[in-house]
Order: C-alpha cells, then sequence, then structure tokens
C-alpha cells in the first residue's frame, strides 16, 4: 500500500478513549504537539460499560488523576446525573465516590475538551501499522495511506484490538457498541515482535425504561450533599435521577442453568480471560450455586435517552435466553432489550513487558496504557493515560521518568501490580490492594499529588494556588482546633445532649473531635468562632484528627518502605552472572529490570534469599 506524509508531532496517541484523552491532553499541556486518533470520534470516551465514574477504588484514582492535573474528574462534574459517597459506614479509607453519568453528555464533554485544547489536533481514521526503525517507533500508517511521524506514539487502543463479540455459539469480528475493531494494527504489532495475548470482558443488555416497573425494586437516591469529583469544584447543584434495585430468584438461576451449553463462556468459544471481579449472571450461578438471589441495579444511561443499564448482569448467553431469564426478574417482566448482553474478547500485552513509566521495554519511545496493558475500567485505563503522556513528554525532554510509589498513590499500586507483579485476568483497582491504604485516601489526593503535577509541568497554577489555599486552611483548622480549649460549663451540656462522657477540666476541640461520636459539623454547637470551609478541607481536618495514631504508624512504615525503594538497581546489571541467584530469579529480574531492591522484592518467584544476593551487590558496589 503506498503511504504519503500528512504531519509531524511529537507525540502521536492511537485511541481516544479514557487512557488516550487523559494522554493526549497531558502531552499537549505539557507543550508537546499532539495527534489523537480514533477509528470513530463517538468513541471518544465512550462509556462502553457501566453509565458511571468511580466506585470503591475507582474514586480513588478519579481523584488522584484530577489531583494531578488530569481530565476526568472535571469531565464528570460536568457530565453527572447522580452522585453517592459509598462505604460511608466504613472507615475513611475506603470512603469512595461514585457518580452516574450521562453517557453521552460525558462523551461530549470529553470531546469539547479535546477539539479545545491548544496542541492538539484531533482525527478520525485507522492505525494499520507502526513505523519502526532500529527498535525505535517512529509514527504510524492509516488505513487510508495517510503516514504521520513522530518522536512517541502512545498505543491505548482498549477493547478494540482484535476484538470478537460473542452472544451465545455465535461470535463476529466487531469493537463494542456494533464499532468496527482494529485488526490490522494487532497483526502490526505482532509483526514488531509486541507479543499479544486474549482477554475477555462482558456488558449486560440495555433495556427501555418505560418498559419497567419500579414499584416492585427498590430506589437508590443520590446523596443530598453533592461531593465533587474535582479539586477545582467547591459545589455542585444537579437535579438527580435515581438507580433502582432488585434481585434475581431461583427462575432466574434455573434458566441459566439450563442454558449454560449455549453460553460462549461455557462453550468454550470464548478463548479469552475474564475478570474474576465482573462474573457474568453465568460465572454468579455456577460459582455461587448455594446463593438464593443476586442484587442487579437499574441505572439510566442518561437524561436524554429512555435506555437503562441492568448492572450485575452482563452474559453471553443467546438472545432469546437472555430475554427469558431477565423476564423473571422483579420490575423486568415486560421488558424491551433495546441492546442484547455480549461479551468480547479482544488483544492485550502482557504488562510485564513495560517499564515503570509505561515504555514498552521491545521498542523505544513506544509508551501503552488503558485495556491495552490487561486492566479493566475506565478509571484504571484514564490513571495510565495519565502517566504515559507525563513520561512520553519527559522522555522527549531527556527528563527523568514519573514515577509515583505505591506508598504515593493508588496509582502508583496499579502501575506497579500491572508491571513488575503482571495479571492473568482483566485487573482492576481494589482498596484491598493498597498497603498505605489510610494515607492513600481520596480526600487527600491533592495533598499527596498536587505537588507532584505541579514539577512536572501538568498542574495549572490556578490549581496550584488552590491546592495551597486548601492545604493551608487544613494546617490552620487542625491547629485551630488543638489550640481552643473549651470548659466543662461550655461542653457538658452539649456532650449531654449526644450522649458522650462530661469532662472534668478544660480539653481542645481537637480533643473531643478525636471521640468516635463526635463529627466536625456536631462540633459547631460548642465551636462559634470556626469560619466556613469547603467540604474538601473539613473532610481532611477531621481525618487526619481522628486517625492520627494510625496515620503516624503507617508513616512509620512507608519509612522502611522508601528506603527499599530508594535502594536502586542499575538498569544494565547482569542477573545471569550474580551468582547465588537461583534461575528463576535471574529470568525473572533480566526480563523485567527492576528499579529498585523494593520492586525487586514485589517480583514473584524474587525470594528473600535472592534479595540478599542483591543487596550483598550493592554493598559491594557501593564500597568499591
Ligand atoms: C463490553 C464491555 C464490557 C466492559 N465491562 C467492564 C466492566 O465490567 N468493568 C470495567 O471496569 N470496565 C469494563 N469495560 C471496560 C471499559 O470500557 C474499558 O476499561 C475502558 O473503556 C478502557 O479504556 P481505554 O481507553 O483503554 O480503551 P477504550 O475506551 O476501549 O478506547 C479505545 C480507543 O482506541 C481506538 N482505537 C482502537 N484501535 C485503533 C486503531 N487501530 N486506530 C485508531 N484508533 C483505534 C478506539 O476507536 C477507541 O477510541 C467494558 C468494556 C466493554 C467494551
Amino acid at each position: 500500500m503506498s503511504s504519503y506524509l500528512m504531519g509531524t508531532y511529537e507525540v502521536i496517541v492511537v485511541g481516544a478513549g479514557h487512557a488516550g484523552c487523559e494522554a493526549a491532553l497531558a502531552t499537549a499541556r505539557m507543550g508537546k504537539k499532539t495527534l489523537i486518533l480514533s477509528m470513530n470520534l463517538e468513541a471518544v470516551a465512550m462509556l462502553a460499560c457501566n453509565p458511571s465514574i468511580g466506585g470503591t477504588g475507582k474514586g480513588h484514582l478519579v481523584r488522584e488523576i484530577d489531583a494531578l492535573g488530569g481530565q476526568m474528574g472535571l469531565t464528570i462534574d460536568k457530565a453527572f446525573i447522580q452522585s453517592r459517597m459509598l462505604n460511608t459506614s466504613k472507615g475513611p479509607a475506603v470512603h469512595s465516590l461514585r457518580a452516574q453519568a450521562d453517557k453521552m453528555l460525558y462523551h461530549q464533554e470529553m470531546k469539547k475538551t479535546l477539539e479545545k485544547q491548544e496542541m492538539l489536533d484531533l482525527k478520525q481514521g485507522e492505525v494499520i501499522d507502526l513505523l519502526v526503525e532500529d527498535g525505535v517507533v517512529k509514527g504510524v500508517i492509516m488505513n487510508t495511506g495517510a503516514k504521520y511521524l513522530a518522536q512517541v506514539v502512545i498505543l491505548a487502543t482498549g477493547t478494540f484490538l482484535g476484538s470478537k463479540i460473542f452472544i451465545g455459539d455465535n461470535n463476529f469480528l466487531s469493537g463494542p457498541n456494533g464499532m468496527a475493531p482494529s485488526i490490522s494494527l494487532a497483526e502490526s504489532l505482532k509483526g514488531h515482535g509486541i507479543e499479544l495475548r486474549r482477554f475477555k470482558t462482558g456488558t449486560p443488555a440495555r433495556v427501555l425504561g418505560s418498559t419497567l416497573d419500579y414499584d416492585k425494586m427498590i430506589e437508590q437516591p443520590g446523596d443530598d450533599e453533592i461531593t465533587p469529583f474535582s479539586f477545582m469544584n467547591d459545589d455542585l447543584e444537579c437535579e438527580q435521577v435515581p438507580c433502582w434495585l432488585t434481585y434475581t430468584n431461583e427462575k432466574t438461576h434455573q434458566i441459566v442453568r439450563d442454558n449454560f451449553h449455549r453460553s460462549a463462556l461455557f462453550g468454550g468459544d470464548i478463548e479469552g480471560v475474564g475478570a474474576r471481579y465482573c462474573p457474568s449472571i453465568e460465572d454468579k450461578v455456577n460459582r455461587f450455586a448455594d446463593k438464593e438471589r443476586h442484587q442487579l441495579f437499574i441505572e439510566p444511561e442518561g437524561l436524554y435517552t429512555d435506555e437503562v443499564y441492568i448492572q450485575g448482569m452482563s452474559t453471553s448467553l443467546p438472545e432469546d435466553v437472555q430475554d427469558q431469564f431477565y423476564r423473571t426478574i422483579p420490575g423486568l417482566e415486560n421488558l424491551k432489550i433495546v441492546r442484547p448482553a455480549y461479551a468480547i474478547e479482544y488483544d492485550c500485552i502482557d504488562p510485564l513487558d513495560l517499564k515503570l513509566s509505561l515504555e514498552h521495554r521491545k521498542i523505544a519511545n513506544l509508551f501503552c496504557a488503558g485495556q491495552f496493558n490487561g486492566s479493566s475500567g475506565y478509571e484504571e485505563a484514564a490513571a495510565q493515560g495519565l502517566i504515559a503522556g507525563i513520561n512520553a513528554s519527559l522522555k522527549i525532554d531527556n527528563k527523568e521518568p514519573f514515577i509515583i510509589d505505591r506508598s504515593e498513590a493508588y496509582i502508583g499500586v496499579l502501575i506497579d501490580d500491572l508491571v513488575t507483579k503482571g495479571t492473568n485476568e482483566p485487573y482492576r483497582i481494589m482498596t484491598s490492594r493498597a498497603e498505605y491504604r489510610l494515607l492513600l485516601r481520596q480526600d487527600n489526593a491533592d495533598q499527596r499529588l498536587t505537588e507532584k503535577g505541579y514539577r512536572v509541568g501538568l498542574v495549572s497554577e490556578e490549581r496550584y494556588q488552590r491546592y495551597k489555599e486548601r492545604k493551608q486552611a487544613i494546617e490552620d483548622e487542625i491547629s485551630r482546633l488543638e489550640k481552643t480549649i473549651v470548659t466543662p460549663s461550655i461542653a457538658n451540656p452539649f456532650l449531654n445532649e449526644i450522649g458522650s462522657s462530661e469532662i472534668n477540666r478544660g480539653v481542645s476541640l481537637a480533643q473531643l473531635l478525636r471521640r468516635s461520636e463526635i463529627t466536625y459539623d456536631l462540633l459547631e454547637a460548642i465551636d462559634p468562632e470556626r469560619i466556613p470551609l469547603s467540604r474538601h478541607v473539613k473532610t481532611t481536618v477531621q481525618v487526619n484528627i481522628k486517625y492520627e495514631g494510625y496515620i503516624s504508624k503507617q508513616l512509620t512504615q512507608i519509612e522502611r518502605f522508601k528506603k527499599l525503594e530508594d535502594m536502586k538497581l542499575p538498569e544494565d546489571l547482569d542477573y545471569n552472572n550474580l551468582h547465588g541467584l537461583r534461575i528463576e530469579a535471574r529470568q525473572k529480574l533480566s526480563n523485567i529490570r527492576p528499579r529498585s531492591i523494593g520492586q525487586a522484592s514485589r517480583i514473584s518467584g524474587v525470594s528473600p534469599a535472592d534479595i540478599n544476593v542483591l543487596l550483598i551487590h550493592l554493598e559491594r558496589m557501593n564500597r568499591k
């Protein structure tokens, strides 16, 4: 096929999904001339599955993306139709924001942001080949013959690469939502020596909300007080729409059981590996056979559509079976399916082939992000896109890569898990994956990351000033509460009223706030001097005071963790020549090339004895 030069950029981003959008906005905002390509501009920031952003662990990622100067938090604050803080009955480490999104509005807002961004060109077109010379990527070729050159290419092809849809024992090449799959690029990547493997995910049917009977369901309203995702927003107004809760029953399960043989998943047609944490209904009925019912949520897809999403009911059973078992669910008896459920299988890489900067080990200047790296989820994709974009810009400037470690952010946990430990199924973030989660709360993401985002040149001056003001406000308020003493005569009537034990001498407001039954808002009754503060600030003040002891314990653990992270390993160390290392460890260390002793210790197959060998070798090198 003949090709012709259409343009030269510093950065080309292949894919305008959640990863691609963050990557391209980051490189353009860091002053790099950037081109972002998508096979179909209707797929820009498409919410191909659940119509929501955030949730447990995922909400933390969105906050961290925002704190670093990313876009997802700002966009969902413009496109949400319901907002809830999850897990509020549990500790602050797992409080997670989740917002229902109007899918069309989310897509339009993100597309508008791309269109308006300086230094960024958005184009529709299919990349069919990578240009690689002497192991370095140089650009891309389009199916039109157009050639674009660049110093760096970021691949964020999502669930489109080599994608195939499965419904019952039928399957066909297709991307999500009836969009075209990306087949040629998959072949090209294999041709350049990039190993690909098959993963899969699934989505439930979309049905007409007006055909459902909500009287048979439990309403799930949004929170009265809306907490914005972005630290750039203090207060948000929205006429919220509800979600609805209902349950499957034995009739549902029986129909599913009777048709296991017709499920692509069970029929063995699908070779791709699916996510344990997003099981299909076949999976649930099979794996949790003792469960009488499974909960599902009816979630509106937007304000200007009657389509609703049936969360928790993805399947690859044929349409006739879908129609039968959905109708057994209370409230869905008369449903009309407008988009059948399906499973999708697609190509992705093994993230062990990536550096912590998300650059591919086999092709220099080629960065990878999102579902293409073996993760699953809009938020996981966006977080990787942001880091890949930042590092692509730094690579062009010959600067040190921007690495966030697992004690600093969920983004650090996500990328370290993928690149150091690897994954054999679509990886999704969870709070349980973070060792230091009391420090990695969603309310303090800016305190942990905005300074770093400012130093790499992504965080705007306005955002930086807001961060500094918030930081000062938090410090001032904590010290004021520590210094403000209330006497028994002032405090005891209040304490009696709320059933808390009396005091017999003057104590600080902070001391009272440390009582589990007392909140910052409640304390206002005996704290007339306080100044109005934003929800963001109040939350962080309360947690820092109430969990002070636990927080300092975790800070000590992090000090120990950082010690090992700071013990750097030479990038060109010849592990095969290090006597005392076991063969498996030599192979793993040579493949993954860890940056530090800390990262080496997290590689599966590298034992504490192997780490000792590395420590002794480092000691010898330092002495020399
Ligand atoms: C059916 C389905 C079910 C899902 N279920 C879940 C779930 O249960 N839980 C969950 O967390 N997540 C789920 N997801 C995943 C979620 O949609 C993805 O994680 C997220 O969209 C990944 O974002 P991304 O940016 O990596 O890729 P995507 O959003 O898929 O975007 C990829 C982009 O790359 C472009 N592209 C691809 N190839 C080319 C090419 N050759 N040339 C130019 N452009 C190209 C596409 O046009 C698109 O713009 C599901 C997705 C699908 C499709």
